[in-house]
């Protein structure tokens, strides 16, 4: 892949790089659009799939995540993917399984809060992977979904503070019919909890609501509780956190107006969902 990504680059030829985990949807595909949008006709796109333990908890779902790399294979050919990356554990972490792999790359700031808090390992295993697969593909422009927002800003911020010559695009959440954010844990979602899952995008839509309604900002703390209430409803949904924040800095805020921005995490049975927007 860096052999012929270095060959790209030596004649001028643009990459436009979309990195997933794969058991892609439509969600992944329309960053794909995006990607060739940024590169052109004569560009080249560049689809990763790597499930990166580094970025995995030791309690969460790496070994039963989701993966069918034929369907995906075919995905990509449709889109118009130019070269899907399928890299093996050592090529990526080279040595640790004997223990002598040692390198991460670390964003300090802007991963502490939410996922950063609940997951304190997540953004360690996402910048290093990120850096890792922007030094094999050397693409132009990567595109990240504004499904996770926090994601994109914390990689926004690592590739400005290492220079990485890549311009970072977000491109907005794809959601099913019935509004609930793409992804490919959706799957687990079965029975009664895939209308539990509702749950989210019906407090974001609550919420941006309220504060379309309201004529000054509103307190944080009561949305918090509305938020809950909201979420209690579903007797297999438990709330894991809900912040109100800037939306570049991602710094809480205790007045929410029009702007500001609202994530939230919910565990629906026993899969943790995330969802976004701003308000
Ligand atoms: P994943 O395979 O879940 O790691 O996601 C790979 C990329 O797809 C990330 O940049 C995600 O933010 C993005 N993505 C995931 N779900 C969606 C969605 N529903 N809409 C847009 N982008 C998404």
């Amino acid at each position: 892949m860096q052999r012929q990504a270095r060959s790209w680059q030596r004649s001028g030829v643009r990459v436009g790089f979309v990195p997933t985990m794969g058991y892609l949807h439509a969600g992944h595909l329309s960053l794909v659009r995006r990607a060739r949008r940024a590169v052109g006709p004569r560009g080249k796109v560049v689809l990763s799939i790597y499930v990166n333990p580094a970025q995995f908890g030791p309690s969460e779902d790496f070994s039963r995540y989701p993966r069918d790399l034929a369907r995906d294979l075919k995905l990509c050919r449709q889109a118009g993917v130019d070269v899907v990356f399928t890299p093996s554990d050592e090529s990526i972490y080279p040595g640790k399984d004997r223990g002598i792999y040692s390198t991460y790359v670390v964003e300090e700031g802007l991963s502490k809060v939410m996922e950063g808090k609940s997951r304190p390992t997540h953004f360690r295993g996402v910048t290093t992977i990120v850096a890792k697969l922007f030094n094999v593909v050397l693409p132009t422009a990567a595109v990240f979904g504004a499904k996770d927002w926090q994601q994109a800003a914390v990689i926004r911020r690592m590739t400005l503070d290492l220079n990485f010559p890549v311009k970072i695009i977000v491109a907005p959440t794809l959601r099913e019919r019935d509004e609930l954010a793409m992804s490919s844990r959706n799957k687990y979602l079965e029975g009664d909890l895939r209308r539990q899952a509702l749950a989210l995008s019906q407090a974001l839509r609550h919420v941006t609501r309220r504060v379309a309604g309201a004529k000054s900002g509103l307190a944080a703390a009561v949305l918090h509780r509305e938020v809950a209430e909201i979420i209690g409803r579903e007797p297999q949904a438990r709330l894991d956190y809900v912040e109100f924040f800037d939306p570049d800095t991602l710094a809480a805020l205790a007045q929410v107006a029009r702007g500001t921005h609202m994530a939230l995490a919910v565990v629906v049975g026993r899969t943790r969902l995330i969802d976004n927007a701003r308000l």
